[in-house]
């Protein structure tokens, strides 16, 4: 076997880690010797609420193994918060090398019922509350030339899952900001990834019966997420991650069909849509101007 992952040295922030995947992705890191600033708001599911207990009580188990942690109880999406969650960090340690951003809470209800502030809290603890974290520690990793994050994101962006219209955009937002900051970060050697998690925690009992929930332990995604914030680490993947099973998710663009410039009308897409969506010659693209020289390619013939 390969050497150990290990991260001695290293300091990581992990947002949300009072519960859940948080908790377990920060039991991990500090085993393998990070130290960690356990990051919780301490609310409720739908994110009412706060209390410091939650990451307290981590940073408690985390000591009790030896390893190091501090508890910090800000909310992602407080600026002034995330501020001080970083100045902590940095006075602490002097360093951040890693952030994994993973609170979030849900408000699921179908469109008819979804209120505004539904949508809107939502949005807010899963894009600003991953944007905000990662603006802060950004130019801190680029000074360092190095640096990995994680976003997660969730079967329901991606895919989409009944009643959480919300939830699947702010989680696909986060895949957006990911492809955008893997190009932004190469230079400095600012790996970002993201994880698409399935687990037994507060967010899903109740969804799924015991003995299904007993098989989806939060504990067998985190190994995901550790290699992901490796210094091995590819960037720009998204790491589907549940049951003990992984597997890598990616949107894929077909060859399609260059149907000319003149003349082109609606009939015409309509009437070529069995070659617009043929599936042979499809490829998933590492940036946008890829997609751009297909279409050149195309205009030229090819
Ligand atoms: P969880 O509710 O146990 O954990 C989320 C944590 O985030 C909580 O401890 C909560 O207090 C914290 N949090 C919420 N708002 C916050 C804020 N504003 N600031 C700081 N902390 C805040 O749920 P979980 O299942 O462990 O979820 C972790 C992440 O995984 C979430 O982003 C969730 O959307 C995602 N996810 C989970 C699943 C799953 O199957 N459990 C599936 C897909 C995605």
């Amino acid at each position: 076997m390969a050497d150990d992952i290990r991260f001695d040295g290293q300091v990581a922030i992990v947002t949300g880690a009072g519960g859940g995947l948080g908790r377990q992705h920060a039991l991990e890191l500090a085993r393998r010797g990070a130290k960690v600033v356990v990051n919780d708001l301490g609310g409720s599911v739908d994110g009412s609420g706060g209390s410091s207990e939650a990451a307290k009580a981590v940073v408690a188990e985390i000591e009790a193994f030896g390893g190091e942690a501090i508890a910090h109880g800000a909310s992602v999406t407080d600026d002034a918060g995330v501020a001080d969650l970083v100045k902590t960090t940095i006075d602490k340690w002097g360093r951040i090398d890693i952030l994994v951003a993973n609170a979030g809470i849900l408000r699921d209800r179908t469109l008819t019922k979804m209120e505004l502030a539904d949508f809107e809290a939502v949005i807010q603890v899963h894009v600003f509350g991953t944007f905000k974290p990662i603006k802060a520690v950004w130019d801190i990793m680029k000074a360092q030339n190095y640096g990995r994050i994680v976003v997660t994101t969730s079967s329901s962006g991606m895919y989409g899952n009944f009643g959480q219209s919300n939830y699947g955009a702010a989680k696909m937002a986060v895949l957006g900001l990911m492809n955008t900051l893997k190009l932004e970060g190469a230079k400095n050697n600012v790996k970002i990834n993201a994880i698409s998690p399935v687990a037994a925690t507060r967010m899903t009992e109740g969804l799924m019966p015991p003995e299904v929930l007993e098989k989806l332990k939060p504990e067998y995604v985190t190994p995901g997420v550790v290699y992901l914030v490796s210094e091995d680490a590819p960037t720009g993947a998204i790491l589907t991650a549940g049951a003990g099973a992984f597997a890598l998710s990616r949107i894929f663009e077909t060859e399609g069909v260059y149907l000319g410039e003149g003349g082109l009308s609606a009939e015409e897409v309509r009437d070529s849509w069995e070659q617009i969506t043929a599936e042979p010659g499809q490829q998933a693209y590492f940036n946008g101007g890829e997609q751009g020289q297909k279409f050149f390619r195309k205009l030229g013939g090819g």
